[in-house]
């Protein structure tokens, strides 16, 4: 096997790994939950997971999506979040395979981010500042490193990314008199301008809105209707359209 195809094995097994924390935070930081000192246990009956239950995946198939003790089935979101997340390190480890390790690292980060932010927000409609602004200064730092130079078009982005959303909301706010924006797009956007720069940000919101427009359609397609009242997850829509900007570059660039 050649060195890039093992990295990128390497990279979706912590992936894994990842996946599984993410997934968990996903379930607690709605409910309020300590994240990193609570024991993991089963959903069902309470009771404590095993180590070797905290195995990704292959736990979840050697027990056919069962609790051990309980036999109460498992959701498969876990195992799904957990591909996921081991995809975004194959997607990682190919993507940088030939600009090097500080690539590989700041996309895996970036993804394994992205992934939680777009999972928050998609099923509680919640952009949490503990998620959007370490990508701020996640971004800042991974794009410093590649650059070996002071981050300067990535400082920019964050603060352009921030005004132009806030701008927006403001602006939304006092045409429609109700909220039409998140209060934390703003923070998520900036994060995007510290990643992609402020010459990405156009692109971000492009993909952004690419998502959404597919996202109404399928809706219009499958239920027949899509009320003007309808709450998107837009921080999800910005979050495909950071990955995709990161990767491809700005369009028309
Ligand atoms: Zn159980």
């Amino acid at each position: 096997m050649s060195a890039p195809v093992v990295i990128a094995i390497l990279m979706g097994l912590l992936g894994l790994i990842v996946g599984s924390f993410i997934a968990a935070v996903t379930v607690r930081l709605p409910r309020d939950e300590d994240i990193v000192f609570e024991p993991s246990h089963c959903m069902s009956c309470q009771a404590p997971l095993k180590p070797w239950h905290l195995v990704p995946v292959v736990s979840w198939l050697a027990q056919r999506g069962r609790c051990a003790t309980c036999g109460a089935a498992v959701s498969p979101r876990y195992v799904l979040i957990e591909c996921g997340a081991g995809a975004i390190g194959v997607w990682a480890g190919l993507f940088g395979a030939e600009a090097g390790w500080v690539t590989i690292g700041a996309t895996a980060v970036l993804g394994w981010q992205l992934l939680l932010i777009a999972l928050i927000d998609a099923e509680n409609f919640w952009l949490p500042d503990e998620l959007t602004l370490p990508l701020i200064g996640t971004g800042l730092v991974a794009t410093a490193l590649m650059a070996r130079a002071w981050p300067v078009d990535q400082m920019i982005g964050a603060v352009a990314g921030f005004g132009t959303l806030w701008a927006l909301a403001a602006l939304y706010r006092l045409i429609r008199r109700r909220e039409g924006l998140g209060g934390g797009d703003p923070i998520l956007f900036a994060g995007a301008g510290a990643w992609v720069g402020w010459m990405g940000l156009p692109s971000v919101l492009l993909w952004a809105c690419a998502a959404g427009i597919s996202v109404v359609l399928t809706l219009l397609i499958t239920r027949r209707t899509v009320s003007g009242s309808d709450r998107l997850p837009f921080g999800t829509f910005l979050a495909i359209g950071i990955w995709l900007t990161w990767l491809y570059g700005p369009l028309g660039g």
